[in-house]
C-alpha cells in the first residue's frame, strides 16, 4: 500500500511574505495544526504592519460588495432547488475525491491569510492578533473534516447519508473560522450548503467562499447569500428541502429557527455566560492577566468569553488579585484595529440594550472596581469595566451580554464556587485557575459546561486538540464540537449498508 504522505513540520523559520508551501497534502495524512503568525520574525511584523494599513484604508473606504443577494421570493426557491440538485453530484463524487479539494480549501484558505486578516479589520474590527489564530482554525477546519469525510464511508454495518440540503447561518465575531468550519464540515459529509454569512461580516465570508470555489467547490454546490428581504430569512430556514440548519448564535436564534420550523434538524452552537474561578491555590499573577484577555479579547465579542470571575476564600476576602486585576485591565490599550499596540477593538457596533446598560448601570449591591467609559461618539469604543458584588442571582450573574464587561463574585469554598457557575443556565466554556490537584479534580467533576480550562485563559478553542462546544442552553441538537470527531457523524443521518452477497 502507498505510504501516506506525511505533512512537513511546521516551519521553524516561518516567513510570511513567502508563499505557503503547497501540494502537502496528498491523500490521507495526520492531522497537524496549522501554525499561526510567528511575529517574533522581522518579516513577519513588517507583513503585519502593511495588513494594518490597508486594514485602515478599506475600512474607510465605500463598502459595495454586493455579491449574491437574493431579493425574491423566485429566486430563494431557485436557489434551494439549483443547490439541491447540485448536490447529487457533490454526493456521488465521494469521499476520496471531496477530501482532495478540501485540503486544498485548507491551501486556498492559507494562501489568503493577508486577505483575510485585512478584511477581518476593516468590516468587523478584528485586530491582527485575534484574527490570525482565526485563520489558522479556518485551515485546520479543512484538512480536519476533509478527513473526516473519508471515515464516514468506513464505518461497518452503516451507510452515511448527507443531508441533500444544509444551510449554514454563522455569526459575525468569527467571521472567518466559523463560517468555514461549518461549510466545510457539511461540505466534506457530501452535503451541498447555502451560506448566508452574518451581515455585518458578509465580505469576510465572501472571501471565505471565494477560497473553497478556487480549490474546486463547485459554484453551484455551495452558495453565498445574503438575503435582502426581511422575509427571506425566516423563509430559507422553514423550507421544507432544506434537510440541516448549522447555526452559531444566541439561543433566541435557535428558539426563533424552531418556532419557523418545529422539525428543524438544527445543530446550533448558542449562547454562553462564561466564569473563571480563582482560588488560593491559584497562580495569581497568571490569573490576573487570563482573566483579562479571556474577557476583553476581541472586546469581549466571544461566546467563549470571561464574563465573570469569582474568588474563592482569601483570594477574595483580600485586595491582592483585584489590584493585579486592575492594574492588568486599566493598562489594556483600546483603539482601532489597524492602530499598532490596540489589545482591545471597537464592538461590532454601537453598545445598545442590555449590553449598554451593563456598560452604564450597576445592580442592587454593586460598584465599578473599574468604570467603562465610551471612547466615541457613536459608541462602539468602550474602555472596558469590572464591577465588584454581583450578587448570587442577580441579573448580571445569569444574563449574557457580549461586549467589555467583567463581574467579581465570591465564595468561600470552591464548592460555592461551582454552585454559582453551575447556577447558569448556559454552559459553553468554563476555568479553573488553582494548582491543587484535588481542586482541579473536584471542579472538572463538577462544573457544567462544554469547554473546560485550566490555569489558562477560557477563548481559542483548537480543531482536534480541544473541540468547542457546549451543553445546557449553549447548545441546540446534537450538541457535538466543532472540530472534533463526531462533529459530521451528527449532521447527516444513517441507514443499513448492503450486506455483501
Ligand atoms: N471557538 C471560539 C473560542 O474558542 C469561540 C467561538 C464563538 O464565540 O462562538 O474562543
Amino acid at each position: 500500500a502507498a505510504m501516506p504522505v506525511a505533512p512537513p513540520a511546521p516551519n521553524r523559520v516561518q516567513d510570511r511574505t513567502r508563499p505557503a508551501p503547497s501540494g502537502r497534502w496528498i491523500g490521507a495524512a495526520p492531522f497537524v495544526n496549522t501554525p499561526d503568525t510567528d511575529t517574533a520574525v522581522a518579516a513577519n511584523r513588517g507583513w503585519g504592519a502593511a495588513i494594518r494599513s490597508r486594514m485602515r484604508d478599506s475600512a474607510l473606504g465605500e463598502r459595495t460588495a454586493a455579491d449574491g443577494v437574493v431579493t425574491s421570493r423566485g429566486a430563494l426557491e431557485e436557489l434551494v432547488t439549483g443547490t439541491r440538485a447540485a448536490g447529487e453530484a457533490w454526493r456521488a463524487l465521494g469521499a476520496d475525491e471531496r477530501a482532495t479539494i478540501l485540503h486544498r480549501a485548507g491551501e486556498e484558505l492559507a494562501a489568503r491569510r493577508a486577505e483575510l486578516l485585512e478584511v477581518m479589520g476593516s468590516e468587523c474590527g478584528k485586530l491582527l492578533e485575534q484574527g490570525d489564530p482565526e485563520v489558522s482554525e479556518a485551515i485546520d477546519f479543512a484538512h480536519y473534516y476533509a478527513e473526516a469525510g473519508r471515515r464516514l464511508e468506513t464505518v461497518e454495518g452503516a451507510r452515511f447519508e448527507p443531508p441533500r440540503l444544509t444551510v449554514v447561518t454563522p455569526p459575525w465575531n468569527f467571521p472567518v473560522a466559523i463560517p468555514a468550519g461549518s461549510t466545510l464540515a457539511a461540505l466534506a459529509a457530501g452535503s451541498p450548503v447555502v451560506l448566508k454569512p452574518a451581515d455585518p461580516a458578509h465580505r469576510c465570508g465572501a472571501v471565505v467562499a471565494e477560497a473553497l470555489w478556487a480549490a474546486g467547490v463547485p459554484r453551484d454546490v455551495l452558495r453565498y447569500v445574503r438575503l435582502d428581504e426581511g422575509d427571506l430569512g425566516p423563509e430559507l430556514i422553514a423550507h421544507p428541502s432544506v434537510e440541516r440548519v448549522i447555526l452559531t448564535g444566541a439561543y433566541e436564534t435557535a428558539e426563533l429557527f424552531r418556532s419557523l420550523r418545529p422539525d428543524l434538524p438544527l445543530l446550533a452552537e448558542t449562547s454562553g455566560k462564561n466564569a473563571i474561578i480563582v482560588t488560593p491555590a491559584a497562580d495569581l499573577d497568571l490569573a490576573a492577566r487570563d482573566v483579562a484577555r479571556s474577557a476583553f479579547g476581541h472586546a469581549g465579542q466571544k461566546c467563549s468569553a470571561a464574563s465573570l470571575v469569582v474568588l474563592v476564600g482569601s483570594v477574595a476576602t483580600s485586595t491582592r488579585f483585584r489590584r493585579q486585576l486592575a492594574d492588568a485591565v486599566s493598562s489594556m490599550r483600546v483603539g482601532l484595529p489597524w492602530e499598532e499596540g490596540t489589545q482591545v477593538g471597537p464592538l461590532i457596533g454601537p453598545a445598545q440594550g442590555g449590553l449598554l446598560s451593563a456598560l452604564t448601570t450597576l445592580g442592587p449591591g454593586e460598584r465599578w472596581m473599574i468604570t467603562p467609559e465610551r471612547l466615541d461618539e457613536d459608541g462602539t469604543l468602550w474602555r472596558p469595566g469590572v464591577r465588584e458584588g454581583v450578587r448570587p442571582g442577580s441579573e448580571y450573574h445569569l444574563t449574557e451580554y457580549f461586549g467589555p464587561v467583567l463581574g467579581i463574585m465570591t465564595a468561600q469554598t470552591l464548592e460555592e464556587a461551582v454552585a454559582l457557575v453551575n447556577r447558569i443556565e448556559y454552559g459553553l466554556t468554563s476555568g479553573l485557575h488553582s494548582l491543587d490537584p484535588d481542586e482541579i479534580d473536584t471542579w472538572l467533576r463538577t462544573v457544567e459546561a462544554g469547554n473546560l480550562y485550566v490555569n489558562r485563559g477560557i477563548t481559542g478553542a483548537i480543531v482536534q486538540r480541544q473541540p468547542f462546544g457546549g451543553w445546557k442552553k449553549s447548545a441546540v441538537g446534537t450538541g457535538a464540537k466543532a472540530g472534533g470527531p463526531n462533529y459530521l457523524a451528527g449532521l447527516g443521518g444513517w441507514t443499513d449498508a448492503p450486506v455483501p452477497a
